[in-house]
Formats: structure tokens, sequence, C-alpha cells
């Protein structure tokens, strides 16, 4: 065991110090009526420290924090969008967050319309007409929806059908998705192009196929434009067609999955739909699926009747998902995102999301290797060039000094099909001005790296932290404010 106390102030203790002073008499007060035996002997080892210290304590601890309101954040597959502060404003009014998910149906109406409302607007969006809100974030929606499958399958017999198809450009939750489903993940190659190989596919289609999971736009940043192929083909076969759409931010208002033929979908509306994604906040990964689907659904499902909303159980129902009715303050800020921007605002989500990508993308490919250098949509993926690897320089100095710079990395690594990946995404809520200072800081990043400058693999040096090693900083943390 690390031998560091685990504390934050006990190093400015001093003994005596208060922010608020008890007398005996409060401290009677408070314990009177409490069992003697679970009154302390001692009191607590808290540190000593007075107000003014402790208020500096977690104002500069709070200042730490790196985030969308303080800096650009491009982290591919992410959607690190800015999320307009309206739409917390309405999430936090006493109507909606004053809510109890036991209250009965009758007294909570308006509620129950905002989720059928929002459904209804998901299913528009996405062209797949049945709809849950309970998935609690993107993977879970893409189990719950392979749940659906399931229960389809079996419904018809079908129980030999157990593979799932899934690129390799795919998101990493899809294959471990499909094994927490109990499907046996077989592995799509993508062409030359980067886009989903259509003779691999047709080789590896089968009466054992279930379905196939498609993440469009892939990870590498890139439209599968055969999609509407894919789906003709795995239907063909017998199988349905999941897509990953936790990219959405790409095509929202503008290409609609369900008419390509995609059977079922995830939404991330911590990502595309005005919930902060990132820092482990409650997120919400909406399924959509198609209408001979709509029976296997989670329960319990909104109703319209002419007496009002009601919550009701569809009839070959895969049962509960999650607690209640999913996260619902983060369905309230999708529904008044959606209902500001309309179907016009959302086509220019997508649209400048791509604009500002292409920006990056071009602007940054004479000084970075891109592998896949055609038109992107929301993000791109670039790498280190031949000259700066063979002068030592690594995807992971280059994030280093990134930070060094004044921005939150892309990410790295990922997608697994480009080495040394680095996966930006920009998104449509940044300025020119933004995305220029950034491009400003990857040329000089570039330039340094050409020539190997040690700079690259002493980064980060002006942050609270310096380099650490990731393995170790996990198994081994050291957690006090001022180590030593
Ligand atoms: C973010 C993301 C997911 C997973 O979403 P979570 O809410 O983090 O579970 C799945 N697929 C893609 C393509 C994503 O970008």
């Amino acid at each position: 065991m690390n031998q560091t106390p685990v504390s934050l102030l006990f190093e400015d203790s001093r003994p005596g110090r208060r922010c608020t002073r008890t007398t005996g008499a409060d401290r009677a007060r408070a314990s009177a009526g409490l069992p003697s035996g679970e009154l302390r002997a001692a009191p607590p080892a808290l540190p000593e420290i007075g107000e003014l210290d402790l208020v500096r304590h977690f104002t500069r601890l709070s200042q730490r924090n790196y985030a969308i309101s303080t800096h650009f954040y491009p982290l591919g597959s992410c959607t690190m969008k800015y999320n307009p502060q309206v739409n917390e404003a309405i999430a936090a009014a006493p109507g909606w967050s004053g809510l109890h998910p036991l209250q009965p149906e009758g007294e909570v109406q308006g509620a129950l319309g905002l989720m059928h409302q929002l459904q209804a607007d998901l299913a528009e969006a996405t062209g797949l007409p049945a709809v849950t809100l309970h998935p609690a974030a993107g993977a879970h929606g893409e189990l719950t929806a392979l749940l659906v499958l399931r229960a389809w399958l079996q419904e018809r017999g079908e129980t030999a059908r157990r593979t799932i198809l899934i690129p390799d450009s795919a998101h990493g939750t899809n294959p471990a998705s499909c094994t927490l489903a109990g499907f046996k993940v077989v592995t799509l190659k993508s062409g030359d192009d980067g886009l989903t190989d259509l003779d691999d596919l047709r080789a590896k289609l089968g009466d054992d196929t279930a379905g196939l999971m498609i993440t469009n736009p892939n990870t590498l940043g890139l439209f599968e434009e055969n999609i509407d192929q894919i789906c003709a083909l795995v239907h063909q076969a017998g199988g349905k067609v999941y897509m990953d759409g936790a990219n959405f931010n790409a095509i929202v208002g503008i290409a609609r999955p369900g008419d390509a033929g995609v059977d079922m979908m995830h939404l991330n509306l911590h990502k595309t739909f005005s919930t902060p994604h990132g820092g482990g906040g409650p997120g919400s990964g909406p399924i959509c699926v198609t209408e001979e689907l709509r029976p296997y659904l989670p329960t319990p499902q909104v109703v319209e009747h002419q007496e009002g909303y009601q919550l009701e159980t569809p009839a070959k129902s895969i049962g509960r998902v999650r607690a209640y009715h999913g996260n619902f303050l983060v369905l309230v800020r999708a529904y008044a995102y959606v209902k500001r921007l309309g179907r016009e605002g959302l086509r220019r989500v997508a649209e400048n999301a791509v604009l500002n990508a292409n920006y990056l993308r071009v602007e940054l490919r004479d000084h970075w290797r891109v592998p896949y250098d055609g038109i992107c949509m929301h993000e791109f993926v670039a790498r280190p060039t031949k000259t700066m690897r063979d002068a030592g320089v690594h995807t992971l100095d280059v994030a280093k000094r990134l930070i060094e710079l004044g921005f939150h990395p892309p990410t790295v690594y990922f997608p697994l099909v480009v080495n040394e990946a680095i996966m930006a995404e920009p998104t449509e809520t940044e300025s020119k001005e933004t995305l220029d200072s950034y491009v400003a800081a990857m040329i000089q990043i570039a330039e340094e790296a050409r020539r190997g400058d040690p700079v690259l693999a002493a980064a980060p040096q002006n942050t609270p932290v310096s380099r650490v090693d990731e393995a170790r900083a996990v198994k081994d943390p050291r957690l006090c404010f001022r180590c030593g």
C-alpha cells in the first residue's frame, strides 16, 4: 500500500485552525438521542484549516479543470461541443428537476409528453419510427438493441444466427456489446479507401449471420457511402443492420439511416443533443428501430391515448434495461435543443461540423500525414510523417506537447486501423479563430517533430503534473495535494 496520506488538505493543517467553531452545547444538541455506542470517542482526523485557505484550495483545484467552457477540446469520436447554457437552465427548472419517478402518470403528463415528443423527433431525424429513451449511454444502447435482435431471432426460431459482423473501423464498444449480448463477433476488413469491403462482407455473410454492426460515419471520419448496398446484402442473408449512431453530429438533418435500410441505431444524446460528454456525468443513448422491431423494445414505453399519455409494456418486450424512465433531465436538454434549432438548425449543425473538420484536415495535410485524405465528415485521422517517426517522435509526444500549448489533445492511438493515429473532431461550435490557433500549434509541433526537438519528449512542463507513467498512475495513485 502507498504510505502517502490519502488527503487533500492535511499538509496545510495547523492545530487549532477552524472555519467555524462549535460549542459544547452545539455538540450536545447534535448528538442528542443517538445511542452512546455510536458516538465518536475522539474527533475525526480532519485537516484543521481557516476558511480563506479552504476557499483558495478548492478554487485553485476547480481552475485546474480542463473543460469545453475554458478551452478547445477536439477529442475525436466524442463530439466535445459547446452545449447551450439555456438548455441547462431549462433542465434545472423545478417543474422538471423536482419530479419523482414514482409519481402517478396523471401528475406527470408534461414529462410524459416531452418524452413522447422527443421520441417522435428522434424517429423523424433517424427515419426509424420506434424509439426507447431508456439506455443510459451509447454502449448501453448497443446492448439494448442487440437484446432486441436476439429476442426477434428467438421468436422466429432462428437461434442458429449467432454471428455479428463488425468492420475493423468500428468503435470499440461494438464488439464488447456483441459479446455481452451472447453473440460471436466476426471482423470485416476495410478496403484501401477506409470503407467496409463489400467482397469481404459477401464472403462472410451466411446462415449464421444475425446481423451487422456498422459505425457510420466510421471512426476514420468517413461516410460509408455503400450503406444502402450493405443493408441490402445483410437483409438478403436474413440478418439485421445495426448502425452505431454516436457520430450522428456529422449527418443530423441531412441523412436518415432508416432510409438507407438500417434497422436499428443508437444516438448519444450526450454528444449530439446538448448534454456535455465526458466527466462521467449522466448520459443517454436512445435506440431507434423499425416498426417490425417495436414490440421488443424495453418497458415502459410512453404511449399517447385520447385521455392522455400512459406507460405501457410492448407486447414482446425484452423487459427493463434501466430504472424508471432513463436519465430524464438529459432528455429535457435534448428536447430543448431540438425545438430551439428545428430542422434547419440541426442541418446547420452537421454542415458546420463537417466544414470545420475539413478545414483542419486541409490546413494540416501538408504538415502531417493524413492517410485517408478525401472529404471527411465530422472528424479526420492524421499521424506523424516518416521523417518525424525517424526522429523518434510518437503520437503520445504530440498529445503531451499540445497540452503544454493549451489544447486538449485529439483522440490518440484510435482507430486501431491507423498506426499512431491522431483523430481530431473540432465540432460545429468553434470559431475560425480557434481553429486557426489549433492549426498554428499543430504546425509548430510538426516543425519540432521533424527536427526531433527534445521539447516533445519532455512535455508537458507547465502543468501541475508533468508526464506520468500512465499504467502506474492508475495502479498506484499519489493523491496527496503536495507530494514529496
Ligand atoms: C462515444 C461512442 C460510443 C459509446 O458511447 P458511450 O456513451 O460512451 O457508451 C459508441 N460508438 C461511437 C462511434 C462513439 O463515438
